[in-house]
């Protein structure tokens, strides 16, 4: 379950039961000065358990370790309120750290119910699946150490930057090894399948924000991709690249559903193409529509900035359809 992937950076396979995304990869760099623990897996004893495990063969203890978040999502934040001993250095972007703290609040997901209410998603569906979120994350109480643009961590011989990498959540954390030519990418590049971008509480277009965090990391020099969740990657600019076509073809194919006349975000995504077993639209689990529902509207807002299409605004939802 531990696999040495450079010298000193150890892989540790953190099961993910029942959900698509299979596996987490937490990452451990053990350095004489710092070992750092870069993301958790979910609240769940499979989880735990695991990570417990890897940290032992190691012959590590949780006091010996810093950790890190690359991003507020609750498969990679999920355990470190329940593990990090009190005391410990936690790191995470001062905005993912805000979000992590803001969806254990009941306002929060509220404001969400109403965003995504307004993009057209059934009211009554939603409430208690955005609440189930809060059972993947333990805990609330910690202090973090807020990791920006250009910081530095050294730790078993690498030298790494945190390069902000917004998109995927607002205030996702790369980090990179410039000599080595090293990318620990979170969720911000992952092989075969896109990272879900969707609606975020005040981020105006989080389409535009990854783009652009992914043009970022194609200026850079990477030899090896470290991903949160699948195999390492080697091409790293030919990913790049596949997941902007991706994005492309997602952004084209919505305005061609427009051409069917105005509809909202809901109507949209259920038109869409996803790579799900699922046979029709009625069929995706609730969860799986919000997750849907939330990509269409990220894309609507992209094109909606870029002037492609309009937004009607009726008094209960928005429309959105081709200009006239
Ligand atoms: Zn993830």
């Amino acid at each position: 379950m531990i696999n040495e992937v450079l010298p000193n950076i150890f892989c540790l396979k953190i099961p993910l039961p029942h959900n698509p995304l299979g596996v987490l990869n937490s990452y451990l760099i053990n350095g004489r000065e710092r070992k750092l623990l870069i993301d958790t897996g979910f609240n769940w004893p499979e989880c735990r358990s695991a990570l417990l495990q890897g940290i032992a063969e190691l012959g590590l203890k949780l006091e010996d370790l810093e950790f890190l978040i690359t991003h507020v999502h609750a498969d990679h934040s999920g355990l470190l309120f329940d593990l990090a001993p009190s005391g410990s250095i936690v790191y995470a972007s001062k905005r993912d750290a805000d979000e992590l703290r803001a969806c254990f609040t009941k306002t929060y997901w509220q404001e969400v119910d109403r965003e995504f209410g307004l993009y057209g998603f059934p009211q009554n569906r939603l409430g208690s699946e955005a609440n189930q979120i809060k059972s993947y994350i333990s805990g609330h109480d910690l202090e973090f150490v807020y990791l920006q643009e250009g910081t530095v961590l050294e730790a078993g011989g690498y030298r790494f930057t945190c390069i902000m990498t917004p998109g995927h959540s607002p205030g996702h954390v790369c980090l990179y090894d410039r000599e080595q030519k090293v990318l620990i990418s979170g969720d911000h590049i992952l092989p075969d399948i896109s990272p879900n971008i969707t609606l975020w509480l005040n981020v105006e277009d989080p389409l535009g924000n990854y783009l652009q965090s992914l043009d970022r990391i194609d200026q850079m020099e990477v030899e090896l991709v470290l991903p949160g969740h699948r195999g390492f990657i080697r091409d790293c600019h030919g990913r790049i690249q596949e997941l902007r076509e991706h994005h492309r073809a997602r952004l084209d194919e919505i305005m061609e559903i427009l051409e069917a006349g105005a509809m909202d975000a809901y109507q949209i995504a259920s038109r869409m193409t996803w790579d799900m077993n699922y046979s029709s639209w009625d069929e995706f689990p609730p969860f799986q529509r919000w997750f849907a529902t939330g990509e269409a509207i990220a894309h609507l807002q992209h094109l909606l900035l870029q002037e492609k299409i309009i937004r009607i605004t009726t008094p209960e939802k928005y429309l959105f359809a081709l200009p006239a």
